[in-house]
């Protein structure tokens, strides 16, 4: 019998707003090296950063980058996987780089390119090791909101790439107006940026300040986070409702307190389960966990999900087509 683990090693690559993190997984997908390093923003930068955190992976242990099998990427920004372009990545400061025909041509591998919180649900997907016939929804709280879907084991990304953009849906018809153009997002009330704008702050961390603050006393800073926990727990009901995931895994800055975050969202969805007999039996606060029970799972110091579910996405890429030039 041959041993999985002898498989061709993959690399997999999470570019990030300001670090990339990359690992190398062996055929059975343990995590032979891990390599981070500041993002370089711009196109070039973005390749440049690309392509450096590959030849050290490669360095590292001792082979051609052309001997991966595969290389995955996750990346912000609107990504066809079919060709591996990637769009208006605005926080990398690149508006259309065509990243996996550049990385192929350069490495002469397969190479998928995807969304990175797609590639960080899939990562999630594996980390918890969960059984392939389970559904889970890894839901993002950054800057904006947004969730990757995996059912039966595989990415669900919709026809066109949008499934688990929740962070559009609106929640309040007398809300602010979304930079999409919409009124009430869900993401203009648990976010990154709505916590930004609707407590503005000098505090370094202004998400524990908020929530610092609301365990005082503070009259406002409870209100800001009452709407926080409702508008996380809002986008847990719907990624239940919409698309009946076992598991809703909560990541992002916003939830990195961890279990704080995660007792007031179950308590939340709780009350809600209370008032609705329908709602109880769908046992949200059951569905609902983080990563590693406590901490953000995107955190450096924990595991690297988004790299992980790269390598993973990249096992399955098909030769991209060449760049013409
Ligand atoms: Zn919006």
């Amino acid at each position: 019998m041959t041993d999985p683990a002898d498989g061709p090693l993959t690399v997999g690559v999470d570019i990030g707003g300001t670090k990339t993190d990359a690992v190398v997984l062996d055929g059975a997908g343990r995590i032979l090296e891990r390599h981070r390093t500041a993002t370089v923003g711009g196109s070039a930068g973005v390749l440049g950063t690309a392509t450096g955190v590959v030849d050290t992976l490669a360095a590292a242990t001792r082979r051609h980058p052309a001997e991966f099998g595969s290389i995955g990427v996750g990346i912000p920004g609107r990504v066809d996987p079919g060709t591996g372009m990637v769009a208006h990545a605005v926080h990398l400061g690149l508006e259309n780089l065509a990243l996996g025909p550049l990385l192929a041509d350069r490495f002469g591998v397969p190479v998928r390119i995807e969304n990175d919180v797609n590639a960080a649900a899939v990562g999630a997907f594996h980390v918890l090791g969960m059984d392939a016939d389970r559904s889970m929804a890894y839901l993002n709280f950054g800057t904006g909101v947004a969730a990757g879907i995996v059912r039966e084991g595989a990415l669900w990304r919709g026809s066109g790439g949008n499934a688990g953009e929740v962070g559009h849906i609106p929640i309040d018809p007398l809300g602010p107006i979304c930079k999409c153009g919409q009124r009430g997002c869900l993401e203009m009330s648990a976010s990154g940026s709505a916590v930004a704008r609707l407590w503005p702050t000098a505090h370094p961390r202004p998400v524990q300040d908020l929530m610092d603050r609301a365990a005082e006393g503070d009259e406002r800073a409870r209100r800001v986070w009452n709407g926080v926990i409702t508008g996380i727990a809002s986008a847990v009901r719907i990624l239940v409702l919409s698309v009946d995931v076992d598991v809703v895994v909560l990541g992002g800055g916003l939830v990195s307190a961890g279990d704080p975050v995660l007792r007031a969202v179950r308590s939340r969805l709780g009350e809600w389960g209370r008032e609705s007999s329908f709602l109880s039996s769908l046992a949200l606060p059951a569905r609902v966990r983080l990563l590693d029970g406590a901490g953000p799972p995107d955190e450096t110091s924990g595991q690297p999900v988004a790299a992980l579910g790269a390598a993973y996405l990249g096992r399955s890429a098909r030769p991209v087509p060449a760049t013409s030039g």
